[in-house]
């Protein structure tokens, strides 16, 4: 039966105890991660927020705190009131923080009993995700879930420090709302007094931000939850945090100065130091050198462009398809890396069979791998190579001896998406990655538009809010797909862990950029009306950024799921196994909502 908390205090954490407080009588309270008896001397290890101590309960010392103790089971809610006494050098338990120190219980009181957890509380549990999920509660109290839900709230924290320090207001946007166009599904919430209408969950806060720049408040930030209603990947939650920020008259520069010293002292939490300036590439490099719009840069094996040695070495690889424009792109193995042959062959199998760019849309074509050695050169000479070319193509992409190059051809595109996946692939299978490494980098120069080859038009690369550069203006009017933007990617690590632009301020030419989306003015005014209309009544240049608050908690916290850091996260089908959402909901309740027919 529990015991009332009565009179009862604690003092200390469990995890907090140590040699300073020996001789200090102490009021613990926790969870009981194991309970031994060993021949009457019962030791309990109390777990809290901070850590484990134990607890020891003698019949000399207190036979009714002993009986108490005899009556306690996995994960019982306890408290335990005694004197913390050092332990002798052969008890001292090195794995615990608490572990040259106990507490001799005078008292012990069960506050709650438990049922057998449905899995240990540990950190190394094999259990099968879903049923962590559904019993997230008990999953939470693992050592390592509360790390990381700590550091999760050190991050929040830092930020609201360090913004409210750059002179940052803090302000709450609309969860009801109407869509905002971030390139996803809106979740659309059932208006009960206006059957038939719905409101939307922000996608972001982006159009609110920039009103609140129209208003006057000159610098805006928020941690706000944003809802995309999309296939999930594993990198995915249909709700996510963001750090929105948005700020009147900035320049790139101006957000880039705020948001490198921000993240300095957010990395610091876990004692990393940032270099900075971050390294910046333009969009047309990052995918040129590593086939990825967010580069790893933890390791290098750059990408180099070798459509010129392929045309010229005189074998005949994909004849016809380099003058057709493909391209040829390299990657070296390095020699140490000792990779098999049967390994290359499977690789080729790999890209030949889409296993490694599934979603190219170009054929599958084998690579070409040259081993850099004089055997293989002799070989290319029979075949009719040219050696000087071979030679020109070990130059060009760095290749020593022994290394192997592995080439690829295809539509530019194409290739560059492959031979970023392959330098992915083979960066972390030859365990090139440094995985202490925390490596920025800025990607700029995005183009504002890409061609959506299945509805034949335009689509933003960001949103239809970022602004052109100031010299491509001219080129929305005859080459729009050339125009570039005044936006910026940040990346950590090879994940985007943010985003934003300069935007449009004006409202001309806001209407110009809808209608190069082929969005009708009446569409327009009918979706962004009320924005157009704000934009005419004195707008400041304003700009701003997006960070993604759960992958960089993630990727500090050493993490590879985002479920890891989300207290109450969903499953990749967008479910929540805990409350079993989402569920049906009565007859009635989607009458009132004018879902269905009212009865007669
Ligand atoms: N609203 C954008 C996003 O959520 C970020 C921004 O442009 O500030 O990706």
């Amino acid at each position: 039966m529990a015991e009332a908390l009565g009179g009862l205090v604690r003092t200390h954490y469990c995890g907090e105890l140590g040699e300073k407080h020996v001789g200090e009588t102490v009021t613990i309270m926790g969870w009981a991660a194991t309970r031994r008896d060993l021949g009457g001397v019962i030791f309990i290890d109390l777990r809290d927020r901070e850590g484990i101590c134990q607890a020891v309960a003698r019949p000399e010392v207190s036979r009714e705190a002993h009986a108490a103790a005899d009556r306690v089971r996995s994960e019982y809610v306890v408290a335990v009131v005694g004197e913390v006494r050092a332990r002798s050098a052969e008890t001292v338990n090195p794995n615990l923080d608490t572990g040259t120190v106990e507490v001799v219980a005078r008292e012990i009181r069960v506050l709650s009993e438990a049922k057998t957890p449905v899995f240990p509380i540990e950190d190394e549990v094999d259990t099968h995700e879903e049923i962590r999920l559904k019993y997230r509660y008990l999953d939470l109290r693992r050592p390592r879930m509360q790390r990381n839900m700590r550091l999760r709230h050190q991050v929040a924290m830092e930020v609201r420090k360090y913004m409210d320090g750059q002179g940052f207001y803090e302000v709450e946007t609309p969860i009801l709302t109407k869509s905002t166009p971030e390139g996803a599904r809106d979740y659309l919430v059932p208006s009960r007094l206006h059957h038939g209408h719905f409101y939307a969950l922000p996608q972001s806060p982006q159009l609110f931000k920039q009103l609140l720049m129209v208003s006057g408040l000159d610098r805006y930030f928020q941690i706000v939850r944003c809802f995309r209603d999309e296939d999930n990947r594993s990198d995915r939650q249909p709700e996510f945090t963001q750090v929105d920020v948005e700020m009147s008259f900035p320049r790139v520069e101006t957000v880039v100065d705020l948001v490198e010293p921000l993240f300095e002292r957010v990395m610091a939490i876990i004692g990393v130091h940032v270099e900075r300036p971050f390294p910046r590439l333009s969009y047309a490099e990052a995918l040129e050198r590593y086939g990825s719009d967010k580069p790893d840069l933890r390791f290098a094996m750059p990408i180099t462009d070798v459509t010129d040695e392929m045309a010229s070495l005189g074998l005949a690889n994909y004849p016809g398809l380099i003058e057709k424009g493909a391209r040829a792109r390299a990657i070296v193995l390095p020699a140490a890396s000792a990779v098999s042959g049967m390994r290359l062959r499977k690789i080729n199998e790999e890209v030949w069979l889409g296993r490694i760019v599934p979603d190219a849309r170009a054929e599958k074509r084998p690579l070409f791998t040259l081993k850099v050695s004089d055997e293989t050169f002799a070989k290319l000479a029979e075949k009719g190579a040219s050696a000087e070319v071979a030679l020109g193509l070990c130059a060009k992409t760095g290749a020593a001896k022994d290394d192997t190059i592995l080439v690829g051809t295809d539509a530019p595109s194409a290739v560059a998406m492959a031979m970023g996946i392959l330098r992915l692939e083979m960066g972390r299978e030859l365990k090139l990655v440094d995985e202490r490494a925390y490596r920025f980098l800025w990607v700029t120069g995005f183009p504002l538009f890409e061609w959506d080859r299945e509805l034949g038009r335009f689509a933003s690369l960001h949103h239809p809010f970022t602004a052109p550069v100031d010299e491509d203006v001219p080129l929305l009017a005859t080459d729009p797909g050339k125009v570039r933007a005044k936006a910026y990617d940040v990346v950590l690590n090879g994940c985007e862990v943010g985003g934003g632009s300069i935007r449009i301020h004006d409202s001309a030419m806001q209407a110009r950029v809808f209608e190069l989306l082929s969005l009708s003015p009446e569409e327009a005014r009918e979706r962004f009306g009320f924005f157009l209309e704000a934009l005419q009544y004195g707008t400041p240049p304003h700009g701003g950024i997006a960070l993604g608050l759960d992958r960089i908690v993630m990727i500090m916290a050493g993490e590879t799921s985002l479920r890891q850091v989300i207290a109450f996260p969903k499953t990749a089908s967008g479910t929540d196994l805990m409350t079993g959402s989402p569920s049906a909901v009565r007859e009635e309740q989607m009458r009132e909502l004018g879902l269905l027919a009212v009865r007669k």
